[in-house]
């Protein structure tokens, strides 16, 4: 029997051990449980695996590895200053990076006529050489050593010659003309980018039978006001924290370097209107902004919360945002449901949708989607993409053209809703949208981003992340509305 008092001593040392057995964030209780984080990985290996292949590995190394960003310079904020301090930190002006290499592929391409057309001249050369071979007093050896003269004499023969036309060198002729040699020629000509393979497994659901027009665009305008520097691939230097310019507003804004594309993709123009359906927390209406092209930009998102975020960010980077911007309605903030708006005839309209933020729903159990209780909300994503895209198709004006992106890998949020609506506005609407296929205009990037292969996409461009290139997700599609 014990006494009271050895119970007591057991009683206490047993608490002692309780209490330090299981505390919350003890590693072990931490290990046990299974985070969102852990769920939104063991999604994508399972799902991507399959989408991306040999090519998932190094996807999801970048996924989880160190983001980069690039810094869009604010044109409010002492802007030739920033540019030089921000080239003697090492970075890159990406337009300028851009142009090189357009003009790089441009070489290369007259490059590869200029060889085609010699090639097909030292053809020739050949087959006229067979031929002389064979001309008036050559000698021909004949299988057992003898040698034959021809009877014919050279006046004869050239009576009896006809002009070879294929010799006959026409300026005008496409392949030689110097016009077309000093014109950017597609790289679609030479790569050619029809040869989509068939749809995979995760296309079952997509109508394959839905036709669409799709018209191949050479190049990818990126206004000369906008100025957005990045660091060299594999260089990951974090760019120092912006700084109040000598105008109050901050210098530059850091954003992912995939989100530049929808932008660029809107092609916008001097005046335009843009409306941008989900713009909270306001990166993307902000870049459209320094383009210094649109006359009005409407940046409208469902959340009155996040609709203040775009004000912040609005006041941080706009020089006297109230007086001149929200008052003369440069800039407007609303605040609707973006599947019914009322507003119509935007020149331009980007849609970048609530998505499974592939990339945040690794890194962050705090608002992760893959928590227990959004699981309805998850599944409903492409529903709601979907009915956003038409939304917006319906709003843009004819000769128009709406960008639909998202931050996910998923080509059921990317390319499924694409599809779903396309479906939808040929069913519903009289309206006709055509995609525009950037392949060849986003050659120009690469040094900057890895994009997937086009066999992966059927209507847009993905740009992955990769541990050198680390930027994105990102993907987008770019649709004109013609009717
Ligand atoms: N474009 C923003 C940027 O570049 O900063 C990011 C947009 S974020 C990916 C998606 C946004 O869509 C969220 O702010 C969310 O509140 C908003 N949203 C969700 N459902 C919406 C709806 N039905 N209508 C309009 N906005 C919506």
């Amino acid at each position: 029997m014990f006494s009271y008092s050895v119970l007591k001593q057991f009683n206490e040392i047993s608490k002692i051990f309780v209490r330090y057995k299981n505390p919350r964030h003890h590693w072990s209780v931490q290990r046990k449980k299974i985070h969102p984080v852990d769920k939104a990985l063991a999604h994508f290996d399972d799902f991507y695996r399959e989408v991306f292949q040999k090519k998932w590995p190094s996807i999801r190394e970048g996924l989880l590895g160190k983001q980069k960003y690039v810094a869009v310079v604010n044109n409010y904020g002492d802007s030739d200053e920033t540019m030089a301090h921000l080239e003697l930190t090492g970075a890159l002006n990406i337009r300028r990076l851009f142009n090189l290499e357009k003009e790089y592929i441009r070489e290369q391409v007259m490059k590869n006529e200029r060889n085609t057309v010699l090639e097909r001249i030292w053809k020739m050369d050949r087959e006229s050489e067979q031929l002389s071979n064979i001309a008036p007093n050559s000698q021909v050896a004949t299988a057992c050593g003898e040698t034959n003269y021809h009877k014919h004499s050279l006046q004869a023969s050239l009576d009896s010659a006809e002009i070879d036309s294929r010799r006959i060198i026409d300026s005008k002729n496409s392949e030689l003309s110097l016009e077309l040699l000093n014109e950017f020629i597609p790289a679609t000509k030479v790569k050619g980018n029809d040869d989509f393979i068939m749809e995979s497994e995760h296309y079952k659901m997509f109508d394959a039978t839905l036709s669409f027009q799709k018209k191949k665009e050479c190049d990818i305008h990126f206004p000369e006001n906008l100025n957005i520097y990045c660091y060299e691939m594999d260089n990951f230097s974090d760019f120092e924290a912006s700084k109040t310019a000598s105008t109050g507003v901050l210098n530059y804004y850091l954003m992912d370097g995939g989100s530049i594309l929808p932008v660029l993709a809107l092609d916008l123009k001097p005046d335009c209107n843009l409306l941008d359906v989900c713009a909270a927390p306001g990166g993307k209406s902000l870049l459209a902004l320094q383009t210094l092209y649109p006359h009005c930009v409407v940046s409208n998102d469902v959340s009155m919360s996040r609709t203040h975020r775009i004000e912040n960010v609005y006041q941080q980077f706009l020089y006297d945002f109230k007086e001149r911007w929200l008052d003369p309605g440069r800039v407007k903030i609303t605040c609707y449901d973006g599947r019914c708006m009322p507003f119509e005839n935007f020149d331009r309209i980007l849609v970048d949708v609530p998505c499974t933020t592939d990339r945040h729903s690794l890194k962050e159990n705090d608002n992760n989607i893959f928590k227990p209780d959004r699981i309805k909300e998850r599944l409903k994503l492409p529903e709601l993409q979907a009915e956003l895209l038409f939304s917006a198709l319906k709003l843009v004006k004819k000769g128009g053209i709406v960008v639909y992106s998202t931050c996910s890998l998923s080509p059921i949020q990317n390319d499924g809703v694409i599809n779903m609506a396309l479906k939808k506005i040929w069913e519903e609407t009289q309206i006709e949208i055509i995609v525009k296929d950037l392949t060849a205009a986003l050659l120009q990037t690469h040094r900057v981003f890895e994009l997937a292969s086009t066999k992966l996409l059927k209507y847009g461009h993905l740009v992955i992340p990769q541990k050198g290139q680390n930027y994105g997700p990102t993907y987008f599609c770019k649709l004109q509305r013609i009717k």
